[in-house]
This record gives structure tokens, sequence and C-alpha cells, in this order.
């Protein structure tokens, strides 16, 4: 089968009422015609989750939560069950974004979200990347040690066409001119790949998608796509412009 490339939208907190969320919506239904060879994955605001995943969309179309409880079920107020999200229709979810690793998110915890979402059925998108890069590499040691302790522990078979999305603190809500470079992002995602590969095998590694998130827009998307060996994007503010996701799918569609 032809690989996909996937793209996720991370809506955040954000459009404000459900009606924008339906108009956003609206307009990603309309340009996922036109693409032919890439997953997209809408991941919006709780709330807004059910009203969408009711209207029509087209196969390439896809949801995603932002987040999942780290647990099961039982007294865990303000929670929302993987079985939940599973149970309305939803099919992803990302996993330890940096905004919630800095609510206090440890990779102890994501793992066991990481176990909760395979043994639901939901595909985890599980989000690294380090606060800030320096010269000596110790970033690389840090994107590392995120991996191992994320991912140890989980049987080898769910670990097969693991989707980790490689987010760089330090590149997160700005604009494309702020954002990793290419040549930096292909560095960077043969890192993860090897760090993988290490870890879990070289079969993991080769099945593994690695997406790239991190400031990116229209302007930026398709060098990226293009130089930065990625398998697709995790979109947070462009996602919510018709304008620049529509430029962000075009350009991870042209790749193959
Ligand atoms: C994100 O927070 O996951 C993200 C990629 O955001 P942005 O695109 O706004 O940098």
């Amino acid at each position: 089968m032809k690989r996909r490339d996937i793209v996720v939208a991370n809506w955040k907190m954000s459009p404000e009422t459900l009606i924008e969320a339906k108009k956003v919506f609206n307009s990603v239904r309309g340009l996922a015609k036109g693409i032919r060879n890439t997953d997209i994955i809408i991941c919006p605001p709780f709330p807004f989750l059910y009203p969408l995943l009711k209207l029509n969309h087209p196969k390439n179309v896809f949801f995603g939560v932002q987040n999942i409880a780290s647990e099961i079920k039982g007294a865990f107020t303000g929670e929302v069950s993987a079985d939940m999200a599973k149970g309305i229709g939803t099919k992803f979810s990302i996993i330890g974004h940096s905004e919630r690793r800095a609510m206090g998110e440890s990779n102890e915890i994501i793992r066991k979200k990481l176990q909760v979402a395979f043994d639901t059925d939901l595909i985890p998108i599980l989000c690294v990347g380090e606060k800030e890069r320096d010269k000596d590499g110790n970033h690389l040691a840090f994107i590392k040690n995120q991996i191992k302790e994320c991912l140890t522990g989980l049987h080898k078979k769910y670990l097969v066409g693991i989707i980790v999305a490689y987010e760089p603190i330090w590149a997160i809500g700005k604009s494309y001119k702020e954002a990793m470079t290419p040549t930096d992002i292909h560095e960077t995602t043969l890192f993860i790949k090897k760090v993988i590969g290490e870890l879990f095998g070289g079969d993991i590694a080769v099945g593994s998608k690695i997406l790239y998130g991190g400031s990116v827009e229209a302007e930026n998307a398709g060098s990226i796509v293009e130089y930065g060996n990625i398998d697709g994007f995790l979109v947070g503010h462009a996602s919510l412009s018709a304008e620049q996701f529509s430029a962000i799918l075009k350009a991870a569609d042209l790749k193959r």
C-alpha cells in the first residue's frame, strides 16, 4: 500500500464558538477534496468534536483529540477518557504536546497515556521536542531521552507505524521566519529515526512516521516538504486559516 503523509490540525483552545468551528471545518472539507495522498486529522477542542464528527466529511479527513486521560476510567474530574473519544468516532490522539508537558505531564504519564491509547485502539501522535538548541548537541540527548522514556516498555507490536511529531518548543507559535530550517529538520528527523532504530529495531524505525511541527505556514511548508525528510506536519495556528492550511495541505500532497 502507498505510504500516506499526515497533516494534523491542532486547533488548541480555538476557535471561540461552535459556529466558527463549523466554518473552519467546512473550509477543510472543501480543501480535502483536492488532496489525494495525504490524510488530514482535525483535533478540535472537546466540545466541538462531536458536532463536527456528525457532519459529512471526505474519506481522507479524520478526527483526533488533543489529549486523553492517563487512566482508563474512574473518578478523575475534568478528564476525558480514550474510550469516550473512541466511542464517538475519534481515530487519533495527540499525546505529550509541549503545552501539556508544561502543565506537568511527565514522560512517565505520557507512556501511560500511550498504553491507554493502544489499549483503546486510538492512534497516538507522540510529541517530542527540545526547549532550546545548543551547539554542544545536548538537545539531541534530550529528545533521545523523551523517546526512550515515553516508548520503552510498550509492546513492540504497538510501535509498528508509530507517529512521532517533532516539535521544537522554541519554534512553536511564531511565524515561518522563526521556524526551524528544513536542513535542521532533516538532521533531526534522521536522528529520531536512528534513535527509534537503536531502541526498538530497524523495522520499527522504517515504519515510523515523523511529522514536523513549529510555525509551519504557507511560506515554509513547501521547502520543509522538499528538504526536511518528513512524513507530514503538525500544524497549530495556521490550521485555523483556510488560506494558510490550504497551502500547507497542497505542499504536503505534492510530495508523492
Ligand atoms: C503546535 O503547538 O503543535 C504547533 C505546531 O503550533 P504552531 O503551528 O502554532 O507553531
